[in-house]
């Protein structure tokens, strides 16, 4: 009996190995072909900056379409999709938001797909638009928003309302004006990303990106 259950064991740490070896081997693998670390998830949140891109085939699971959800929020257009988690913290926000009588919020973008991004690029001037793979907008995580003004978002209550409370439920800006060095990215006082309620008050209160908050820079 004990022999068996012997055979067994070193049967199972086999294949453990094999698989780990091959997971490894595989990962290497990717980071060489694309010339890029890859994706990084820490804990349940996930990294996507230059160094660090989606495969041209990451499609996030559970998108939902704003549209068809209760929203109080208005919106650029009715195709606009991100996960579930990440559309039903932004209800709240939003719902929150206009129980304190500010109004007017207007989401312009959420997920764009890798084929989507690589339109976008094309498009766009050099250094406007993030490369496929490294937006991240492919997460479904992140979304645009902006109100009716002609004095820039950043200059508006509405702005300043989410500057005060998106962390309360699990948003950051993930662009924010004097750190462009480290994210790579210039000021955008319109793109927010869900993290999660724990990891956006964290960053908050210490005014991390979320480079510095993963240590990765
Ligand atoms: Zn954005």
């Amino acid at each position: 009996m004990a022999k068996k259950q012997y055979r067994r064991s070193r049967g199972s740490t086999l294949i453990i190995a094999v698989v780990a070896v091959a997971m490894l081997a595989g990962s290497f693998a990717l980071g060489w072909h694309f010339g890029v670390k890859s994706t990084k998830f820490y804990g349940n949140i996930l990294l996507v900056n230059e160094t660090h891109r989606l495969d041209a085939d990451y499609v996030p699971q559970e998108l939902v379409n704003l549209y068809q959800q209760r929203h109080s929020f208005r919106m650029a257009s009715s195709e606009i999709y991100l996960t579930r988690p990440t559309y039903e913290a932004m209800e709240e926000m939003f719902h929150a938001a206009e129980e304190a009588d500010m109004n007017g919020y207007i989401v312009t973008s959420g997920y764009r797909s890798y084929q989507r991004q690589e339109e976008v690029y094309a498009q766009s001037e050099p250094g406007k638009a993030q490369q496929p793979g490294a937006s991240e907008h492919q997460t479904g995580l992140a979304f645009d928003v902006t109100v009716e003004t002609s004095d820039g978002f950043e200059n508006t209550p509405q702005y300043a309302w989410l500057m005060k409370h998106a962390h309360e439920y699990g948003f950051i800006q993930r662009y924010p004006a004097n750190k462009s060095d480290i994210t790579g990215i210039s000021y955008e006082p319109w793109h927010y990303r869900y993290v999660g309620v724990d990891a956006a008050t964290r960053m908050w209160k210490t005014g991390q990106t979320l480079e510095e908050f993963l240590g990765e820079k």
